[in-house]
């Protein structure tokens, strides 16, 4: 049976007097022998005018005995070349000689060629699949909120300005307060969306333009119902990964990751205090945790075979002003993973009073944000969320050491183009 294959040549090996090339086939992305023997001198010569890089189409027959170790081979009848590379590819797709994550990402559209590379953004597509597939099954709804913002989601923080006509805009660095605004009619809503944050980021974990699976709900008792929510959507997304993507965790060396365990551990920010405290590292109550204060923690974490935990209770002194609190212990959560915190959440004040005094308490000005506020007169249920990274949760089921290689165009400190 004759057979079109379209693709790009990614090697081109000549032994005597038959021609091999590896094409990637569009349709599957998988690699595809092909095979040309000599005797027709028209194919033949067609044949050694190919370079690695070509896009290519190809007619031929599949061969009734295979020689090819991957199984997927065609004899080539006809070439036809339908675009030939100027220059010699700035990667090479045959992966005998790595490169630089700077010329990577400054030729992803050829690294992509790569099956190494193919498999991270096939899985990063996944996880936004069954993110989507998780949420939707238990009713959320899908909204999208404003990027350009006239006022900063949790006020102090750094954000991007920019020129709006007459005004100032910002970048919005989460859709927290609009999500929140939902509540007051539809009670689960989720987005999946960019941040912007305007800090000078100098890290493996952080980059100036990243994206999260953002996800309010409403009618809550506290933040366990939101905890339950989120470690359900973890082992979804893992095991929603593991199933299908076995191939490209493969080829990634991932095929052992686990989905975590249920529940996940919850150690109270009292509690990992004191666990540091016995490893010599000493936090002062009501700081952050810096980011050695949580790979000690996932160190410790791990040895005891948990990946995945959450840190609840923190001091209300680290977390922002829409967070509920109880003097000065807030109802705010983290997720990490090994030391890396995936995700933060938490249950919000409703409490129209209550919300405009604690923003007193942080140094804002609740006119500001009136906008906000006004959603909290018209009964707001008591609600909670958070706030997923998606390019952090990537990372860790795919088990790169940096950010930049799970987001095809990065945004950071030096990096704006391409
Ligand atoms: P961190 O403390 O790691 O800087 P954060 O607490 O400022 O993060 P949140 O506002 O809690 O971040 O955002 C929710 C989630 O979004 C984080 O847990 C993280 O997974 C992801 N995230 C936030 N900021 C960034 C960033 N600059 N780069 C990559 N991911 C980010
Ligand atoms: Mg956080």
């Amino acid at each position: 049976m004759e057979k079109t294959l379209h693709g790009w040549v990614n090697n081109v090996k000549r032994v005597g007097k038959i021609i091999f090339f590896e094409v990637i086939d569009n349709l599957s992305l998988k690699p595809v022998t092909v095979v040309i023997k000599k005797g027709n001198e028209d194919l033949w010569n067609k044949a050694l005018s190919v370079k690695i890089g070509c896009a290519i189409e190809i007619k031929g027959f599949v061969p009734k005995k295979i020689i090819s170790k991957r199984g997927r081979e065609i004899h080539a009848t006809n070439i036809v070349i339908l675009s030939s590379p100027l220059e010699p590819l700035p990667i090479d797709v045959t992966g005998k000689t790595g490169a630089m994550l700077d010329t990577y990402i400054d030729y992803r559209y050829i690294a992509l060629r790569l099956p190494k590379f193919r498999a991270i953004f096939k899985i990063r597509a996944g996880i936004v699949r069954a993110a989507r597939e998780f949420l939707e099954n238990e009713g959320f709804i899908e909204i999208h909120t404003p990027k350009i913002a006239g006022a900063g989601a949790e006020g102090g923080a750094t954000v991007f300005t920019l020129k709006y006509f007459e005004k100032t805009a910002f970048l919005s660095q989460s859709p927290q307060l609009y999500k929140q605004m939902m509540i007051a009619s539809l009670p689960r809503v989720y987005e999946i969306t960019p941040y912007f944050r305007a800090e000078k980021f100098n890290t493996p974990r952080h980059l100036n333009e990243s994206w999260g699976i953002d996800v309010e709900m409403g009618f809550i008792d506290s933040e366990e119902d939101v905890m339950i929510l989120l470690e359900k959507l973890i082992r979804h997304i893992f095991s929603y990964v593991i199933k299908n993507y076995r191939n490209e965790l493969e080829i990634l060396g991932r095929d052992k990751i686990k989905i975590p365990s249920l529940p996940f551990p919850r150690l109270t920010y009292d509690e990992v205090l004191s666990i540091l405290e016995e490893k010599g590292l000493k936090i002062k109550w009501g700081e952050d945790l810096d980011s050695e204060a949580e790979r000690t923690l996932g160190d410790i974490m791990a040895k005891r075979g948990h990946e995945v935990y959450f840190i609840t209770k923190y001091p209300w002194s680290a977390k922002p002003f829409y967070i509920m609190c109880e003097k000065d212990i807030s109802r705010a959560f983290d997720l990490d993973y090994i030391g890396l915190e995936l995700a933060s959440g938490g249950q919000r004040e409703h409490r129209y009073d209550v919300l405009k005094e604690n923003m007193i308490k942080k140094g804002l000005d609740p006119q500001d944000f009136s906008f906000y506020t006004e959603a909290f007169k018209f009964g707001m249920p008591p609600h909670g969320g958070f706030g997923l990274g998606l390019d952090r949760l990537t990372m860790v089921v795919v088990g790169a050491a940096n950010i930049r290689e799970v987001v095809l165009f990065p945004r950071d400190r030096t990096r704006l183009i391409p």
